[in-house]
């Protein structure tokens, strides 16, 4: 079934959303997106004639902590919506059900946080540090007893069921995929952003324009392996950069002087090397880079090549040489996906690379490419730059999105699937 197959009159719909969003000490959202973008859903159902009991988690509690109330985000809730949305203090318990079972066409219930219930991540709380693995294995099986009857209940609200939290798509959580179980195919839909981020993902996996090009950045070989190897299998051009650059630089026998590096993971960036050799992919790498006395963004800077870093300096961005050959590559591409800064964007003064490739995207979309930006810190960088508009997609989803890109399938999608 599909949001817009559905007719949602007179219907109860309970959706997931993603309103995790980053509150201040005085509680004020410093940043709305995610719950912007839920909004296309949520006023459809409405404008429907259906309701809305929506449910979402935030911050990670262990247990009900006023610090992470969703009450907070009523109000905001209620501006952007335009109507009054009713709230109800526990998402479990007859306050929930009563107001629920209440609802109007029209009408909207927010439930407090699922993660006030360890159910919902289905994940035991309270074990004592010195907790034996027989207790470990009871207080488990314990929780997921319990958490059967907690998404009965949250299914129990509602006559069907609508995921629009990509963010979580990657948990079984009871309320992200357990609770689709309770639902007929003709009672499950994605939401329209989960429905965005589901077609962009299989944009890039599956209905890939040629070439294709992939850009990682980020800190650590270690912390992408797996997104690297699945993509060795599908792109024509892989860009390897940001920190990861001086792994593969040393296990070459260049000279990093302090750059970032992984010594244990020397071996695996040649065996990559190889690899993308074996599979005909151009792995393309900086040959120069940005170089720093020191790591702040006042350090004193020269270029040199990505092999020869003096002692006691470090490479903290990519050089105009290196960025040149990434951005030939780019502008050549019809599917691009770009995941990680090339250097510590954080600083002003290191930001030229990141931003280079950012432009190179946007110009190959103008071109007709398509382009997908996504998990996390490349989505800080388009939307610094100012250049979220120019690419294809900017997915909301970080460990989300990686898990997809590694090739797993998301407990969240294969639950409205299935
Ligand atoms: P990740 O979370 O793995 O995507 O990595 C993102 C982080 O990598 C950012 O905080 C960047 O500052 C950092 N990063 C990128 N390039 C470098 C570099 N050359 N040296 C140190 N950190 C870097």
């Amino acid at each position: 079934m599909t949001i817009d197959q559905f007719n949602f009159a007179g219907k109860k719909a309970f959706v997931r959303v993603d309103f995790n969003v980053p509150l201040d000490e005085n509680f004020n959202i410093t940043d709305d997106t995610r719950m912007r973008a839920a909004l296309p859903t949520l006023k459809k159902i409405l404008a429907d004639g259906g309701s809305v009991i929506i449910g979402s988690h935030l911050g990670r509690p262990k247990g009900v902590t006023e610090k992470y109330s969703l009450k907070h985000i009523l109000k905001h809730l209620n501006e952007l919506l335009g109507i009054e949305v009713q709230f109800a203090n526990d998402c479990m318990g007859e306050e929930a059900a009563a107001k629920a079972a209440a609802l109007q066409p029209g009408e909207a219930l927010l439930l407090e946080n699922l993660r006030f219930y360890a159910e919902e991540e289905g994940k035991p709380r309270g074990l004592a540090d010195d907790a034996t693995d027989e207790e470990k294995a009871a207080a488990k099986k314990a929780v997921k007893e319990s958490q059967k009857e907690f998404t009965k209940k949250l299914a129990s609200y509602a006559d069907c069921y609508v995921n629009d939290a990509f963010g979580t798509a990657h948990r079984a959580h009871a309320s992200t995929a357990l609770i689709a179980q309770y639902f007929d195919k003709d009672h499950k839909m994605f939401g329209y952003l989960m429905e965005k981020e589901v077609k962009a993902v299989d944009k890039v996996l599956n209905d890939i324009h040629r070439p294709f090009t992939a850009i990682m950045g980020g800190s650590k070989v270690s912390s992408k392996i797996e997104i690297i190897e699945n993509l060795l299998n599908k792109v024509d051009n892989l860009i390897i950069t940001g920190g990861m650059t001086y792994t593969f630089t040393k296990a070459q026998g260049g000279k990093i002087g302090l750059s970032i590096c992984e010594d244990d993971k020397l071996d695996l960036a040649l065996e990559l090397m190889q690899k993308a050799k074996e599979k005909g992919v151009n792995l393309v790498l900086a040959t120069d880079a940005k170089i720093a006395d020191s790591f702040s963004n006042d350090a004193n800077t020269k270029f040199c090549k990505v092999n020869e870093i003096p002692d006691g300096w470090e490479g903290l961005d990519i050089g105009p040489e290196s960025e040149k050959a990434f951005a030939e590559v780019i502008k050549g591409s019809k599917t691009i996906l770009w995941n990680g800064p090339t250097g510590v964007f954080e600083f002003e003064n290191f930001t030229h690379g990141s931003r280079a490739v950012g432009e190179a995207i946007v110009e190959a979309t103008k071109n007709g490419a398509f382009s997908l930006v996504g998990g996390g810190d490349s989505v800080a960088c388009v939307n610094k730059f100012g250049l979220a508009s120019g690419v294809s997609y900017v997915s909301t989803g970080g460990g989300a999105l990686l898990e997809a890109i590694e090739g797993k399938v998301l407990p969240g999608i294969a639950a409205i699937n299935e």
